[in-house]
């Protein structure tokens, strides 16, 4: 976002009157191609506020260890709000204790990419305009924004924040997902036959060490007690084999069905880059078409496989 300085200045406003007693966004990271989170309760510090394509994590995660009465003001990019609202429906945060302060995105973007097609290892990295421009010490390196991209941000379908308490900044037309690109991996494992997407799955799956920083970066795992680290009765197999890694896999999928923002936060906090939003994208697809369920498009319907009537006629079948 080229001018933060409204956002700055808001975060300031919310905190000096007491509006909210924390204010969560991003501030400069210690390494190059790195923001981090930031957690301001004071209003000096708001001036530490940045926003840019190195802002990895979804911030709405951090909302899961806070108390629910503390007033929390969150910087919102669209997948931010949405996956506020989703927690909302879920009863796990108290929207009126929120401020949420709405900002346009360009979407984030993949710094391993990056880091890769620049000539040596980043000093300093800067995004302007559609460009990316690399210090390696002391030579420069300019990268075309478009194809850095990350695959989650690429296939966003909602990139205007929801149900914001102030929206800041406009929204850009500009178009994330460029011809010059290859299809999405979501896109391209749509396109496949079952046995073919077997075969990707099995692939993507073996990868996987189990050691859940994919459920740790997600707004939307939030149980205290996730099955797999149940013991009695144990859900899942424990151990790093093809058995357990695809049954993590699929469980985790199916408990976000009809739940997940597609923010990509999972994806990008692992350390074996295993593609996950293919899965829970096309489990929401499968959600619109046969419930016509969005996450986040409606403030009070609970995502269908999280609601039971006892007048149901579809009754379960053993
Ligand atoms: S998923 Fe959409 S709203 Fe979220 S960071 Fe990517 S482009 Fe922005
Ligand atoms: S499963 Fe991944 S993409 Fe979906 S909400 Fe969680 S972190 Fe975001
Ligand atoms: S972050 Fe990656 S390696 Fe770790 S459990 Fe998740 S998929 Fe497996």
């Amino acid at each position: 976002m080229d001018d933060f300085s409204q956002v700055r200045k808001e975060a300031a406003r919310i905190l000096s009157e007491k509006i909210v007693d924390m204010v969560i966004g991003f501030k400069q990271g210690t390494i190059p191609l790195k923001s981090q989170p930031m957690f301001i309760t004071s209003q000096e510090d708001t001036d530490k506020l940045i926003l840019d394509g190195f802002c990895q994590n979804n911030l709405a995660v951090f909302l899961h260890d806070q108390p629910k009465d503390k007033r929390i003001g969150i910087i919102c990019r669209a997948c931010e709000s949405r996956a506020v609202r989703a927690l909302v429906i879920e009863h796990q945060v108290n929207r009126e204790n929120l401020y949420l302060i709405g900002v346009p995105c360009m979407g984030i973007l993949d710094w391993k990419k990056i880091q890769d097609a620049a000539d040596g290892p980043v000093t300093n990295a800067q995004e302007s305009g559609d460009q990316i421009l690399l210090e390696i010490g002391d030579k420069k390196q300019v990268l075309i924004r478009n194809e850095f991209i990350v695959d989650s941000c690429r296939g966003c379908g909602h990139r205007e924040p929801i149900d914001v308490d102030i929206q800041i900044g406009e929204i850009s037309p500009i178009e994330m997902n460029a011809d010059n690109l290859p299809q999405t991996w979501g896109e391209s494992f749509k396109s496949k036959s079952a046995d073919e997407r077997f075969q990707l799955f099995t692939e993507e799956t073996e990868r996987c060490i189990r050691c859940y920083a994919c459920r740790e970066a997600c707004p939307m795992c939030y149980c205290t007690e996730c099955f797999v680290d149940h013991i009695a009765p144990r859900w899942s197999e424990s151990m790093v084999t093809p058995g357990g890694t695809q049954a993590w896999h699929i469980i985790r999928a199916f408990h976000q069905t009809g739940r997940c923002v597609e923010c990509g936060a999972c994806e990008r906090a692992c350390p074996m880059d295993i593609k996950m939003v293919y899965l829970t994208d096309k489990l929401n697809d499968d959600m619109k078409k046969e419930y016509g369920f969005e996450v986040g498009e409606n403030e009070e319907k609970q995502p269908p496989f999280a609601t039971i009537t006892l007048d149901d006629k579809n009754r379960f079948k053993y």
